[in-house]
């Protein structure tokens, strides 16, 4: 499977433009699945994530394997992402099983199958069986080289061990490699932002993210910004997503969407997917679906998730049943995120949909005010719109 996977290169613009039905009648198809366990909470994490014990493990896997059961898809997998929690947590004999209980019950994925480790459960033996099942691609949540930065995020790695886990995955084979980042961090300014993007490149990842800060409610830093211990300076955040766009490029990393980058033919399918709407099916508690006309997640605790399991389905939250009008609007969306824009003529033919006036005039009005560029159909945001790429988002949708 390996040989295969290599081989595989991203359709052309022209060849993607040719699909013309809509997304539920079966066309990309993608699996995460919600490793859901994590040693301690992060200060700014808001997934949903549990300690537990193994018997919560052994049952959550138990879960996942009744739950790809249940899947009856009419199509293969495309690709496939391990993320959580802590996928890196569990042994590797339950890696193995996942990993079985995965290719076992809906096939092996055809394009890329990530895994996401936090540097602190990186291993030898897991990176070997993960390899041995087919996983092609993994993704270490480095947030930050800096010690002390890395401290006040309530991370519970060091700078030392992100060196001593990522020559560990490049030794276990690994040819594609996502080191996450996180900007904004309290007391992180520009220089220290660019070290990290400089110790980041200087590993030759082949793909690199960067998010920006944010403070969810119920965190810990939430909670910090509450009490006025951080506060949220918005114009310092622009300049720090300058200034890491700028020092990306400087280290020749492509810029592909609004928070990722990579060198050529790297590019994280599975994440091109879901900014497309193509389909997604989310197993594990949390996580989220859009699949045959679809939207929902399935309810973010592991004991009630198991309990649905045990009644035959999982409980499912935020039911919502898609239209052609939102999935045009959601891709026009999350395709303006990405710096290849979207092509309007492709999108309404696609999903059989004219595009509404709003989104019409919206458009004509960003393309005033420079923050979106057009070239006949092909529509892509500016510099100055991708700073604000999130507000244009909520513009076209109202
Ligand atoms: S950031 Fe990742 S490792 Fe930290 S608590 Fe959240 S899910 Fe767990």
């Amino acid at each position: 499977m390996q040989g295969d996977l290599k081989t595989i290169v991203e359709p052309k613009k022209d060849e993607r433009c040719s699909e013309l039905q809509p997304k539920w009648q079966g066309e990309r198809l993608g699996l995460y699945v919600h490793v859901p366990f994590c040693a301690t909470a992060c200060d700014f994490c808001a997934f949903y994530q549990v300690q537990s014990d193994r018997s919560g493990v052994l049952n959550y896997l138990d879960g996942i394997r009744r739950e790809v059961e249940r899947i009856s898809a009419p199509q293969s997998l495309d690709t496939c992402f391990f993320g959580g929690g802590t996928p890196g947590l569990l042994t590797a004999g339950d890696l193995e099983t996942l990993c079985q209980g995965v290719t076992e019950g809906i096939g092996s994925p055809s394009m890329e199958w990530t895994v996401e480790m936090a540097p602190s459960t990186v291993k030898a033996d897991k990176l070997k069986v993960l390899k041995e099942q087919g996983v092609t691609r993994i993704s270490m949540g480095v947030q930050s080289f800096d010690d002390d930065l890395l401290v006040s995020l309530g991370r519970q790695h060091s700078r030392k061990q992100v060196f001593k886990a990522y020559d560990l995955v490049r030794n276990a084979g690994f040819d594609s490699v996502n080191l996450d980042l996180i900007f904004a961090i309290p007391g992180q300014d520009e220089s220290r932002l660019r070290r990290d993007v400089a110790e980041a490149a200087a590993l030759a990842p082949d793909h690199l993210s960067t998010y920006c800060l944010t403070f969810e409610e119920d965190t810990a830093l939430y909670a910090k910004l509450a009490q006025g211990i951080h506060r949220i300076d918005r114009d310092h955040e622009a300049s720090l997503y300058e200034a890491s766009w700028k020092a990306m490029a400087d280290r020749g990393y492509a810029q592909y969407e609004v928070s990722n980058f990579s060198i050529p033919g790297k590019r994280c399918f599975h994440n091109i997917n879901t900014w497309r709407m193509e389909q997604w099916i989310g197993l594990g508690p949390s996580a989220a679906s859009q699949y045959q006309g679809e939207r929902y997640a399935n309810v973010p605790d592991l004991e009630k998730w198991l309990e649905g399991i045990a009644r035959g389905a999982p409980e499912r939250i935020e039911r919502l049943s898609l239209n052609r009008g939102q999935l045009l609007e959601d891709a026009l969306v999350f395709g303006l995120r990405m710096n290849e824009g979207v092509d309007l003529d492709h999108l309404q033919r696609r999903f059989g949909v004219e595009l509404a006036t709003h989104q019409r005039e919206g458009l004509e009005q960003l393309e005033r005010e420079e923050k979106i560029e057009r070239s006949g159909e092909i529509v892509r945001v500016t510099d100055a719109g991708r700073r604000v790429v999130d507000a244009i988002g909520a513009f076209l949708i109202s």
